[in-house]
């Protein structure tokens, strides 16, 4: 049996220890914090077919497909059914985009389809689309249900080095132990660039800080109500051109971000944090303007690393080398089902499969 180690425990080494476990390999996932604690952290993300490559798209889209399946087996929702809508002058290549994928339907909405849709934002009269089958991802649910899958697979332990041996074997050091594995997978978010770089991997992450607030949906007699769907706001109509927000479990919340970061130097320093501090208020600022159906005060702040790769925002890319393997880019949630089984062939034949080797660039252009 192939012994197989995940660095990592958010949704990627989740994903690629859940898909090497069913193809019966013996893996380990080292994780220093708790899992999901990471850039998986917080309690929603947006999952959208739309995307500007559409490999990204195919991809995705079966993703959509290994959630479904997922949710069978684990027993639990993982991607909310309530769909996910765009506005702003994107929408019409979007759609165009798309059309191309019958297994993602969508379709434009009307003023009035989308007042209905989404009551809380003001009122707004350009492009609108819905993305049917995109929704909130339960990203706790997901890490919660993998998480106890996996059980005593995952250990908590740091991982300071990685090395190749001599019979072929890659050895891990940890705060605790030193264990030879047939291949290593390195899913560490931030920490990933480090490890890979020691074993003569150079991956071109470009680190930064993000910030993300959480506010209070009002219920009442004009209030939401139902189910919302996620939504993603480039009209540039409320002032920002790249918004975007995620309803909580029971959408008595919404997670809003602004889509931009501030650098962070490679050992992690954040150069400017007033940057951050500027982007939380020009979202409070946004949502005053945008979205009057939630109370403006902030009930809780996400700040996350964004590790992207300089071909685009969703951008990623497999790196694989005698034994080692590891993975970067950003707004991986969404893909994790499909990245995770990419990884997990990687580790499995040595090979990366088509599209995901970071020589192909999956995700330029956004
Ligand atoms: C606010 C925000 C909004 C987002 N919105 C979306 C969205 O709408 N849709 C979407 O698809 N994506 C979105 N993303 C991106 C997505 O959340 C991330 O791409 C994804 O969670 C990355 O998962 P990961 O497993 O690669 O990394 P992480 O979750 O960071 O996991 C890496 C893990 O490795 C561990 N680790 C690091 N170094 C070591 C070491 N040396 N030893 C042991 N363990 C180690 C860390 O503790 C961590 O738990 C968003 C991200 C943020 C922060």
């Amino acid at each position: 049996m192939m012994r197989v180690a995940v660095v990592g425990a958010g949704i990627v080494g989740l994903s690629t220890a859940f898909a090497l476990r069913r193809r019966g390999a013996d893996v380990t996932v080292l994780e220093s914090g708790p899992p999901g604690g990471g850039q998986s952290a917080g309690r929603g993300r947006i999952f959208r077919h739309a995307h500007a490559d559409p490999r990204l798209v195919a991809q995705v889209v079966r993703s959509r497909s290994l959630w479904r399946e997922w949710e069978d087996d684990l027993g639990v929702e993982l991607v909310a059914p309530d769909g996910a809508v765009a506005i702003g002058d994107g929408v019409g290549s979007k759609l165009e985009t798309l059309a191309q994928f019958p297994d993602a339907p969508a379709r434009p909405l009307s003023r009035d389809e989308l007042r209905e849709r989404l009551p809380l934002l003001a009122d707004y009269d350009g492009p609108a689309m819905l993305d049917v089958h995109g929704g909130a991802i339960r990203t706790r649910a997901a890490i919660t249900a993998l998480t106890d899958r996996l059980a005593r697979a995952v250990e908590a332990d740091h991982v300071l080095a990685v090395r190749r041996l001599d019979d072929g074997s890659v050895e891990i050091r940890t705060g605790t132990s030193s264990r030879a594995y047939d291949h290593v997978v390195l899913c560490a978010g931030r920490g990933t660039a480090a490890l890979a770089g020691a074993v003569g991997m150079e991956l071109p992450v470009e680190l930064g800080a993000h910030v993300r607030l959480t506010f209070e949906v009002v219920h009442g007699p004009d209030g939401p109500g139902g189910p919302l769907p996620t939504f993603q706001d480039g009209s540039g109509a409320f002032g920002e051109t790249g918004v975007y927000a995620s309803p909580y479990p029971g959408s008595g919340h919404l997670a809003v971000g602004l889509s931009g970061h501030t650098p962070a130097r490679p050992d992690g320093a954040v150069e400017r944090p007033d940057e951050l501090a500027a982007l939380a208020d020009r979202t409070v600022a946004y949502v005053r303007r945008a979205l009057p159906g939630l109370r403006p005060d902030p009930v809780d702040h996400v700040h996350c690393w964004v590790t992207a790769l300089p071909w685009g925002e969703d951008g990623v890319g497999i790196w694989s080398e005698d034994g080692v393997s590891a993975v970067a880019g950003h707004n991986l949630f969404k893909q994790a089902p499909v990245l995770g089984d990419a990884l997990a062939t990687t580790a499995l034949t040595g090979s990366i499969p088509d599209d995901w080797s970071h020589t192909a660039e999956l995700g330029r252009g956004e």
